[in-house]
């Protein structure tokens, strides 16, 4: 009861939110950093390579895009770090933080989001976050729970277990 109580005067909701392969170190942290300042929990988090075929299932939204198939490329080329963000509105909050998908249009509409700054064009944005609170629950549900053993994590956040 107690629990529903708080949730009925903060509710918080959960996104998904993915900083995407060839992000150096640096930015990574610098986007860690924005992320706690703007007021979300990191909930969970972990590094972790996509599989193809997970890859796939993540973006089956996209499947009938021109650029499916570069953006399966893109996402499969090294580590991207995963993360569960709380907070009130998480879902509007982080896609308002991220920009819109091209940098051009981000730098001119939301100068100071992270696509506006930091992607390098309209597939190489950086950062992924889920479209709805529906769509998060499936993502999350994919990432965090029901890891293929085909894609490979390579650390859970977690300093107190040893990486896989
Ligand atoms: P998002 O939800 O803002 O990430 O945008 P979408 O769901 O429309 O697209 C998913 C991802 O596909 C984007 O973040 C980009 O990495 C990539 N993408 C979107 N539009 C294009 C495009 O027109 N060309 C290319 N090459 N990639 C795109």
């Amino acid at each position: 009861v107690a629990e529903q109580e708080i949730s009925f005067f903060f509710p918080t909701e959960c996104t998904l939110a993915v900083i995407k392969p060839d992000t150096s170190e640096e930015l990574r942290e610098e986007i860690l950093v924005e992320v706690g300042a703007a007021g979300f929990t990191i909930s969970e988090q972990k590094e972790m390579v996509f599989s193809r075929e997970m890859a796939e299932e993540f973006y089956k939204q996209l499947t009938d895009k021109p650029f499916f198939n570069q953006l399966l490329d893109y996402m499969c080329r090294g580590p991207c770090t995963m993360l569960i963000l709380s907070k009130e509105n998480a879902v509007e909050e982080w896609r308002t933080m991220m920009g819109p998908a091209d940098p051009s249009k981000a730098k001119e509409t939301a100068p100071g989001s992270l696509r506006a700054r930091f992607a390098k064009d309209i597939l190489e944005n950086i950062v992924h976050g889920s479209s709805s609170s529906q769509h998060a629950q499936e993502k999350i549900q994919l990432i965090f729970r029901e890891i293929s053993s085909e894609s490979q994590v390579i650390s859970t956040g977690n300093d107190d277990e040893p990486n896989p």
